[in-house]
């Protein structure tokens, strides 16, 4: 099975991301990760991505594809994949979907965590605390969201018109989250 998991930062689809992987026996591939272990190792592209993660927009669309296409591929011609993090607009949703569709890896569902905005705002500055993310600070905090607000939320649309879209309230427990989303997944 493969899954995309979308919401806004704070929004609970790292944790969420992992916990469902490990249940469904697929690949979770969070592409915030992939990137920080690219700045972390010193590559080019990580040298590349740090500022603008830093600043809160988005990384550009070739370097995010050529990232994590691949691994796309290779999870779902295994058991599947969980991502979390990507697509981050329309425009990236279209390329995979153009790159997918030629290797039979295109999502089975897509999932959207909805969070108030204040509960969004106060779970990252309680992570910021917690786990010391270069990004996590009010003022990258506020530029995430509206970054989200632009070139992702969109996106609930275009995967609506696609009859893949399953909205879950997320402003609730993990295990509650959790059961929601496992109760709405394609049975295979
Ligand atoms: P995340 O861990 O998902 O909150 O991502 C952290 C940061 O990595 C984002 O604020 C972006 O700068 C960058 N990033 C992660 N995923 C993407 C993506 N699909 N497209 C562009 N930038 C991304």
């Amino acid at each position: 099975m493969n899954v995309l998991l979308i919401g806004p930062p704070g929004s609970g689809k790292g944790t969420q991301g992992k916990r469902l992987a490990d249940l469904l026996g697929i690949e979770h591939l969070a592409t915030g990760d992939l990137l920080r272990a690219e700045v972390d190792a010193g590559t080019d592209l990580g040298r590349e991505a740090e500022a603008i993660m830093a600043s809160g927009e988005l990384v550009p669309d070739d370097v995010i594809l050529a990232l994590v296409m691949p691994k796309v591929r290779a999870a779902s011609a295994a058991n599947g994949y969980l991502l979390d993090g990507f697509p981050r607009s329309v425009e990236q949703a279209r390329e995979a979907r153009r790159s997918a569709e030629e290797h039979d890896a295109t999502p089975d569902a897509v999932v959207y965590l909805e969070v108030p905005r204040d509960e969004l705002k106060r779970r990252i500055l309680a992570r910021a605390e917690s786990e010391g993310r270069a990004d996590d600070n009010e003022e990258t905090v506020t530029n995430r969201l509206r970054v989200f607000d632009e070139a992702t939320a969109p996106l609930v649309d275009y995967y609506r018109g696609r009859g893949l879209l399953h909205e879950i309230d997320a402003d609730r427990s993990e295990d509650e989250v959790t059961e929601s989303i496992l109760a709405v997944l394609p049975k295979r």
